[in-house]
């Protein structure tokens, strides 16, 4: 207050009555403003002024109680304080008033009253002398005649300090008080501090009326320290408390308290002020990036103020749950080694040697380079080819973690990113969540049916995927539901998908495509032998003890009750015989001779399968080397038990059954299941020489259609053809019907072109399509034949059918290479160019076209 010591207050004040609070110098009070009086000297003193002068007014507390106020003016107090006005605020609500800020200066008496209307102003003296007062360094070096006073200040300055040191010097007033204390002349300090601390009116006035410095110091000490003492008090009754905070801080640092074992069962007892202090500790020890952390921080101050009741908690409450439980920085260490790996994926997956190639190749490939970046791995195939087992054996042999995310029907994008938290029931993405299951950073993703997604209202999946399994972007991908970046670079993706047809290409631009075919006959015996057998044998809790299939009876259930490309349905089909046979085995039923192999069957069998296995000279599996002398007779499965438990033959139709009449062709077809053979069959009757197609068919086949059409009834007088009546245009007179079985599967692609062909020619030669061809190719108006695609699916689905030849284009040669050599043994392929070529291969004898004129037609009156 040294900046006060030469201020010299006017002699003639206007006095500003106070029924609230009396003003000491040196603080700063409130006043509002509200009696007639004191609205005149706001109104025509401080508003209208000028000068700083005239916003000193004389601040008189009056004593007398204001409902009694008159008006007369009445007795003034004779101290008061001289203060500055420093805020002037006016309001006319509820009633017109003002509100007064003011700055205590000093102390003044009042000599006389010079009018009392309409505010009084009065002549004053001056009281506190402030140029007399002395910087604290001053004073404790002055010594003489003033001593008492000095120890009394003394006495009061160290009160002070103690009164200060018991509030929290957190908050910043306080730390701002601390150092006042030290910079304030110590004759101001009583003062300050009686306006400060909890006192009565009465008690601030003979404060105020305190002129002399030692009966101020005298008055207010006694009041300093009863506050010292109230506040004592007060933290005793709170200590338990402050126990309280010191054990929730010692529980944040993830301390342990001194003489007491805090576990974490103790957590789950405490209320939910210590659940989010565990939450507290949780977010810290996530090892979170920072931007992640700070959202936590952020969250978790908001979930504190909340109160449990409220719908938000529980969204906060989770969506901390998630974060602290994502791997932000958890992962599992790579093993790879390339020799193992090799030899993990040989003895997990039989055949398929293109496929372990490449895969073996890219592992090898991470290996040098130690980054993820490059092409993401895609298996197509049909299903049950081994892709997904495949992708887990990839995990295996890195030692990661494996997860598969289905995205069959995924027609949403949040279901890849996730729902932003402002909707109801909002929940991270399958990508985040997957993360969250796996618990580490660095997983082997398997992205099932990639082929599969969908498209809506709501976004494109699509796009959504693009940006978790481009390397450019995936460091930072954004779940809308954690709204933070989660780095996914670490993320080894593969994918899978039945046909790349339906992969959204943008989506395809990003993968390597690695075909994976179906097998054959023979792979499928060994699949089944090796891994599908003891596989399902452990499943259901069996031994080779217990039970055992011969390869004749794997095959048999392959050809008759299975026609797929893969093994999926073949494994289900041994699961069925092993549940079959685990009844029994419960039963104590463990004898087989009367009921599953009939006693003179079951040495033949055994014979035959010794004599099978010398022959092929492959290792012995657990079944045949048990064999010889088995512990117990297991249950061994011949055909009649087969067919006990998996009931009559399936697919038992041969091929030669449906070809007895003209009109009927065998084609081949790929579907994303593998390969297919079809009947297409074609009739005639009388008409105006439609074309009716039936079967579901897309627009390709359709032209086909028209194409085979055209071709025929150019070329009908060289190949003899004629119409129900005899002429020479096939479709005079008559309306033709072709169909292709299965009705309800929708078939499109012109690779039934051939057949097509050969389907009508046949109809209106009226001669039969041999019955072990099955053929494939696309046509042109010319005759000539394209190739197509998914040869070896076709072939593979021609030999488990039984046909014997198959006629392919020519340019598709090539392609017979990928066939395995067995299958090739067993099959005649037929290349060719044109479609004479198809006809003659087609039908018995040749087909009397150009090439072969000596066959002619001759059954056309049959129709
Ligand atoms: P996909 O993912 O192609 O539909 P899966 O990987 O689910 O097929 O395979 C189905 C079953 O067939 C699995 O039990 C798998 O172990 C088995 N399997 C498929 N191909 C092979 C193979 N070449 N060798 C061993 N088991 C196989």
């Amino acid at each position: 207050m040294s900046s006060n010591s030469g201020i010299q207050i006017p002699s003639r004040l206007p006095l500003l009555l106070t029924h609230e609070g009396v003003l000491l110098p040196g603080s700063t009070m409130r006043i509002s403003v509200e009696t007639a009086r004191n609205m005149h000297l706001v109104k025509n003193r401080l508003l209208k002024g000028t000068s700083l002068k005239s916003t000193i007014i004389g601040v008189i507390p009056n004593t007398r109680d204001p409902e009694h106020d008159t008006e007369d003016l009445p007795t003034l107090h004779s101290i008061g304080t001289a203060g500055l006005a420093v805020q002037v605020v006016g309001s006319n609500w509820p009633k017109p008033h003002y509100t007064l800020l003011i700055t205590g200066l000093c102390r003044f008496r009042v000599a006389q009253l010079l009018k009392d209307g309409p505010f009084p102003v009065a002549e004053v003296e001056q009281l506190d002398k402030l140029e007399q007062y002395t910087s604290p360094e001053e004073m404790s070096e002055a010594a003489g005649p003033e001593g008492e006073l000095r120890e009394l200040s003394q006495r009061f300055y160290q009160a002070a300090v103690q009164l200060v040191g018991m509030l929290d010097m957190s908050v910043p007033v306080v730390a701002k008080l601390r150092r006042l204390l030290d910079s304030l002349p110590r004759e101001t300090l009583p003062d300050v501090l009686a306006s400060m601390i909890h006192t009565s009116n009465k008690e601030k006035l003979q404060v105020l009326d305190a002129v002399s410095l030692e009966e101020r110091f005298k008055k207010t000490l006694p009041l300093l320290t009863r506050q010292i003492e109230g506040l004592k008090l007060l933290q005793k009754t709170r200590k338990p408390r402050l126990d309280d905070d010191k054990r929730v801080l010692a529980v944040r640092k993830g301390g342990v308290l001194p003489g007491r074992q805090f576990s974490l069962d103790e957590e789950g007892d405490d209320e939910d002020g210590d659940d989010t202090a565990v939450l507290d500790r949780k977010v810290k020890g996530a090892n979170m990036p920072e931007p992640a952390l700070r959202v936590c921080l952020k969250e978790l101050k908001r979930l504190k103020k909340m109160p449990q009741s409220m719908p938000e908690y529980a969204l906060t409450r989770n969506y901390l749950d998630l974060m602290v439980e994502l791997p932000w920085s958890k992962s599992t260490t790579d093993c790879l080694d390339i020799h193992a790996a090799r030899v993990l994926l040989d003895s997990d997956h039989y055949a398929m040697e293109k496929l372990k190639r490449r895969v073996l190749e890219y592992l090898a490939v991470r290996q040098l380079k130690s980054t993820l970046k490059g092409p993401i791995l895609c298996f197509v195939g049909p299903p049950g080819v081994g892709k997904t087992s495949v992708g887990r054996s990839i995990a295996r042999t890195l030692g990661r973690e494996f997860h598969r995310i289905a995205l069959g029907g995924v027609c949403d994008q949040s279901d890849i990113r996730g729902h932003r938290r402002t909707y109801v029931g909002s929940m991270p993405g399958r990508i985040i969540n997957g993360l969250k299951t796996v618990g580490v950073n660095n997983p082997v993703f398997l992205l099932d049916e990639v082929d599969k997604l969908g498209k809506s209202l709501q976004g494109d999946p699509a796009s959504a995927l693009l940006e978790v399994l481009d390397p450019e972007q995936n460091h930072s991908f954004t779940d809308h539901y954690l709204n933070v970046a989660f780095d996914l670079s670490q993320v080894l993706f593969i994918a899978t998908a039945n046909s790349t047809a339906t992969i959204p290409p943008a989506l395809l631009d990003r993968m390597e495509v690695l075909l994976v075919q179906g097998y054959t006959q023979e792979e499928k015996v060994e699949i089944a032998h090796r891994h599908l057998i003891p596989h399902q044998l452990e499943q259901h809790g069996l031994t080779p003890q217990q039970l055992q299939i011969p390869q004749d009876t794997t095959q048999d259930i392959i050809s008759k009750y299975t026609r797929e490309a893969g093994v999926r349905s073949l494994e289900r089909k041994i699961g069925a015989i092993c549940r079959a046979v685990a009844v029994k085995v419960a039963e104590g039923h463990n004898v087989t001779k009367s009921e599953a192999a009939p006693a003179e069957n079951a040495p033949q069998g055994a014979e035959h399968r010794e004599g099978k296995r010398g022959r092929r000279g492959e290792e012995p599996n657990g079944v045949l080397a048990d064999m010889a002398e088995p512990p117990d007779m297991p249950i061994v499965i011949d055909h009649i038990a087969l067919k006990d438990i998996l009931g009559p033959h399936i697919f038992e139709m041969e091929v030669s059954e449906r070809l007895t009449l003209p009109g009927v062709a065998v084609g081949l077809a790929w579907t994303p299941l593998g390969g297919e053979i079809m009947f297409v069959e074609a009739s005639r009757m009388e008409g105006e020489g439609q074309l009716t197609l039936t079967g579901q068919l897309g627009d390709v086949m359709k032209e086909s259609a028209h194409l085979a059409m055209s071709w025929l009834r150019s070329n009908a007088k060289t190949y003899q053809l004629t119409n129900m009546v005899g002429g020479s245009d096939p479709l005079e007179g008559t309306d033709i019907h072709l169909h292709f079985p299965a009705g309800a599967v929708t078939k499109d692609g012109p690779s039934a072109g051939v057949t097509m062909v050969t389907v009508l020619a046949s109809l209106f030669s009226g001669r039969l399509v041999r019955s072990d061809v099955a053929m494939t190719g696309e046509i042109t108006l010319r005759g000539l034949v394209l190739p197509v695609g998914g040869i070896k699916d076709k072939v593979l689905a021609a030999h488990r059918a039984g046909v014997k030849c198959v006629i392919i284009p020519k340019r598709n040669e090539k392609d017979l290479e990928e066939i395995p050599a067995n299958v090739r043994k067993e099959l005649d392929f037929v290349t060719a160019s044109n479609l004479d070529e198809v006809l003659n291969a087609a039908f018995d004898g040749g087909f009397p076209g150009m090439s072969n004129p000596l066959t002619l037609p001759h059954i056309v009156s049959k129709l």
